[in-house]
């Protein structure tokens, strides 16, 4: 069972979410002061942290500071007021995985967690193998048999991307969003060329086209 830190000031939200999370099947817990929520999220106990702004003692940001000098990989998601695009931007910049802007929905927030888990999950994995190609996420090697290949980051993120889904058919769109982000243009042809790329460096039988569907790692 996944173990979540709230951490907010406004009882009728931090009860709400606490009963939400544990409805949920999470292990829920609630702090409501900065500097307390410092010490839990150091604790090693938590899984993934929901964070709001303004708090007593020391404000979200600055918890956010502290917990990121000291830990890099656990998940948190700041709750911010919807308005504030600044505090969005600086939450980020802080190390934010993601923020949710408030008032939110129950079933937003639990689609936000959900998701930062499975990241936070697949970032235990280290090394991805397809046949004779190795990605190692960590080092960011790659290799083809004992020959080593440079990808960019553009070509490793898309080659990465294949790899998470073996023998799935990936379209463009799917491409699109998960490798260059929502904001792209859904008519560029990116993905074309860089699968191009990928097939000069990986070999060219290593990613098939699948007519009219997308791509799929041979
Ligand atoms: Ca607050």
């Amino acid at each position: 069972m996944s173990s979540i830190l709230v951490v907010e000031d406004e009882q009728r939200i931090s009860s709400f979410v606490d009963k939400g999370l544990r409805a949920s099947g999470y292990s829920s817990t609630v702090v409501a002061d900065g500097l307390e929520a410092v010490e839990h999220a150091l604790s090693g106990g938590y899984d993934l942290v929901l964070l709001d702004i303004g708090l007593p003692s020391i404000d979200g940001f600055e918890v956010l500071r502290r917990v990121r000098a000291r830990e890099q990989t656990l998940p948190v998601i700041m709750l911010t007021a919807r308005t504030s695009v600044e505090s969005t931007v600086a939450g980020l910049d802080g190390g934010a995985n993601d923020y949710l802007p408030k008032p939110f929905r129950f079933d937003e927030l639990l689609a936000r967690v959900r998701l930062r888990l499975r990241d936070a999950g697949q970032a235990a994995i280290t090394t991805f193998t397809h046949g004779s190609l190795v990605l190692d996420l960590r080092t960011r090697r790659v290799t083809v048999g004992d020959r080593g290949v440079d990808l960019s980051a553009r070509e490793f993120a898309l080659a990465v991307e294949f790899l998470r889904h073996p023998d799935q058919v990936l379209s463009r769109e799917q491409l699109l969003s998960r490798v260059w982000g929502f904001d792209f243009d859904p008519g560029s042809n990116v993905v074309d060329v860089y699968v191009r790329y990928l097939r000069t460096k990986l070999g060219a039988d290593r990613i098939e086209t699948v007519r009219g569907m997308g791509y799929r790692l041979a």
